[in-house]
């Protein structure tokens, strides 16, 4: 691949030292660092979506400080980590590392959390009821590949459908399953097996993490009803804002959207795209990035093979990154200035 490099800033510089030790999970952080310089990742030989050779790297770590090559490719804008995990790594990491870090309570216990009212699973199912209006009484069936626990699947299932989910994770799984969900253990293959077709399918933070996004795409496209809709939830850097609302426009901190586990982020142009090429439109979305698709009836039969971001919105992704960075370390070095003038005054 022919590579460029256009470091954001010197926040984006991999250095092992850098990894944040006042975090209470550190010493987790440094098993996955020594996890990811040993083996387990690949790496790629061209842009996952479009096959351009050309790419800009723009970061070589994460929100934490581990290592992770993020490129903005040059032809169709997808930002991409250049490393990607191999399957086995995958497995070992999300049953035994991945829960690990991100909490430290019972399955069972996360389950009700993530299911009860207002939860984000809970705003999900309540986000798709709107969108769809009346419609939303033909769904049947609902299914999840990547489901976890099945707590997105919830509140379909206590509103009368029917729903299958999967996921690698059997603990999850197990849990899911004792709450009446039908979980089977494995890849999308498994529910592409059942021979049943889903009305709506839930890709809830999947599409960032699948390895194979064309094969795993085309798996989604066999499951889906003619007549059905796909849900998709996935970062959007464009609509990574920072959670104090005055601020927003000058604290996009994107170094703090960087999650290792990244293989893709997205803006809702590229999904657009992404999507269009299996012949499936935006039904409503926004750029955070939460959205609904459909099959494009005047497209369908004939797949589209080329990618070409037709919806690429003018400033380049990387550009974009760039004059972000800007603004953020600008606003920070004003801070500084700012605490020391309050300091001096101080009596
Ligand atoms: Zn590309």
């Amino acid at each position: 691949m022919n590579l460029t490099k256009k470091i954001l800033s010197h926040r984006y510089i991999y250095n092992e030292k850098d990894i944040d030790t006042n975090n209470t999970r550190y010493d987790l952080l440094k098993k996955i660092n020594d996890l990811l310089k040993k083996e387990g990742r690949k790496e790629r030989a061209c842009c996952p979506i479009c096959e351009g050779l050309e790419a800009c790297i723009v970061s070589e770590r994460d929100r934490y400080g581990l290592p992770i090559t993020l490129m903005v490719c040059t032809q169709c804008g997808l930002i991409y980590s250049k490393e990607y995990f191999s399957e086995n790594f995958l497995l070992d990491y999300y049953k035994s590392v991945y829960n690990q870090f991100k909490t430290g309570k019972t399955d069972n216990q996360l389950f009700l959390e993530r299911t009860k009212l207002n939860s984000p699973s809970d705003q999900r199912y309540k986000y798709i009821k709107k969108i769809l209006g009346k419609k939303f009484n033909d769904l049947k069936i609902i299914m999840e590949p990547g489901c976890n626990d099945g707590c997105n699947l919830s509140p379909f299932l206590n509103d009368g459908k029917s729903v299958y989910g999967c996921d690698f994770d059997e603990k999850k799984t197990k849990i899911g399953i004792e709450h009446g969900i039908n979980i089977l253990t494995g890849g999308i293959e498994k529910l592409i097996d059942t021979k049943k077709k889903a009305d709506l399918i839930i890709l809830s933070n999947v599409l960032a993490h699948v390895t194979d996004l064309k094969k795993f795409m085309a798996g989604v496209k066999k499951l889906l009803n003619t007549d059905g809709y796909i849900f998709i939830e996935t970062p959007g850097f464009r609509g990574w804002w920072d959670h104090i609302r005055v601020l927003r426009q000058y604290r996009k901190n994107f170094l703090d959207f960087i999650q290792f586990e990244f293989c893709y982020i997205f803006d809702l142009s590229l999904l657009i795209t992404l999507l269009n090429s299996y012949n499936l439109k935006l039904y409503h979305g926004d750029e955070s990035i939460r959205s609904i698709f459909k099959i494009d009836e005047n497209k369908s039969g004939h797949l589209n093979k080329s990618f070409n971001n037709s919806n690429k919105i003018t400033k380049s992704n990387a550009d974009y990154l760039l004059s972000m960075e800007k603004k953020f370390l600008k606003f920070i070095s004003f801070k500084k200035k700012f605490s020391k003038i309050l300091k001096r005054n101080k009596p």
